[in-house]
């Protein structure tokens, strides 16, 4: 298998602790992949034998694939099914990986896995403004590849029911959802571990740099990366007002974020 070399994003999330049981109803639970089913992916790759070659061995290792060659057809295809995860070549023929990622997102909160030969840092904002979750550079390792695919579908998967209830703002961890004055918010995975953050720190500011460390891990720190939390956070709250939720999370100017009750510094 000939995809070595990989990119050091990292895909450690903060340890999710006990809050409280949570009384949403069952039907407001998301699961792209049942226990006990194989979780469903779908690649989109134009490259023939890399395509092949791919979905074979993700069939391999448990994963139920629909392979694509074309945005177009990832779309058709998201229209069908619910996918846990979507790995998402860039380059491809008629509407690229990025646009492809930023319309799938209006029909999917799938784990979104970005492939590209692309290696400079605009390539990696463009995608995590159009709502990629991860991003892996190409060549790269199908068993890392894997890994984070496994790490995305285990991430995914409720077991039992957490909630915190802050306000207008609701948020079930285990069913991973954000709802506001009754509506379910469609954030990203970013988006989302982001304001559950900034929930389990309610009242506390919480700088950009804990936030980088928090949900893409202690690697993103140094790279001057700010400007990722402010993309990422500027998309949330968007949809929170969109909600009816304007004043949910706050901007402390020189420190980072906050959903405010009775705001305080943290250190
Ligand atoms: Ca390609």
């Amino acid at each position: 298998m000939i995809f070595p070399v990989t990119t050091p994003i990292a895909a450690t999330m903060p340890r999710m602790d006990p809050i409280r049981s949570c009384a949403l109803p069952a039907d407001q639970t998301r699961t792209p992949s049942l226990a006990g089913e194989r979780p469903r992916v779908l690649l989109v790759e134009d490259g023939d034998e890399v395509r092949t070659i791919l979905a074979s061995f993700l069939e391999k290792e448990g994963f139920a694939v629909t392979s694509v060659a074309t945005g177009e057809d990832a779309l058709h295809e998201a229209e069908q099914a619910t996918f846990a995860v979507v790995v998402l070549d860039v380059g491809l023929p008629g509407i690229d990986g990025f646009e492809t990622c930023r319309l799938l997102r209006q029909r999917s909160d799938a784990h979104v896995l970005m492939l590209s030969v692309r290696t400079d840092e605009v390539d990696k904002i463009v995608g995590f403004a159009t709502g990629a979750d991860d991003y892996v550079n190409k060549p790269f390792s199908p068993r890392e590849l894997v890994a984070r695919m496994r790490a995305a579908v285990r991430r995914q998967a409720p077991t039992g029911r957490e909630c915190l209830e802050l306000g207008a703002l609701s948020i079930d961890v285990d069913a991973r959802q954000a709802i506001v004055l009754g509506t379910v918010i469609p954030l990203t995975r970013i988006e989302f571990e982001l304001l559950l953050m900034l929930a389990k720190r309610e009242g506390l500011v919480v700088s950009r740099t804990e936030l980088l460390t928090g949900v893409w891990g202690p690697t993103w720190v140094d790279s001057g990366s700010d400007h990722l939390v402010e993309v990422h956070m500027s998309n949330m709250r968007r949809k929170l007002i969109a909600a009816g939720g304007a004043g949910i999370v706050r901007t402390v100017r020189q420190h980072g974020y906050c959903i405010d009750s009775g705001l305080r510094l943290s250190a």
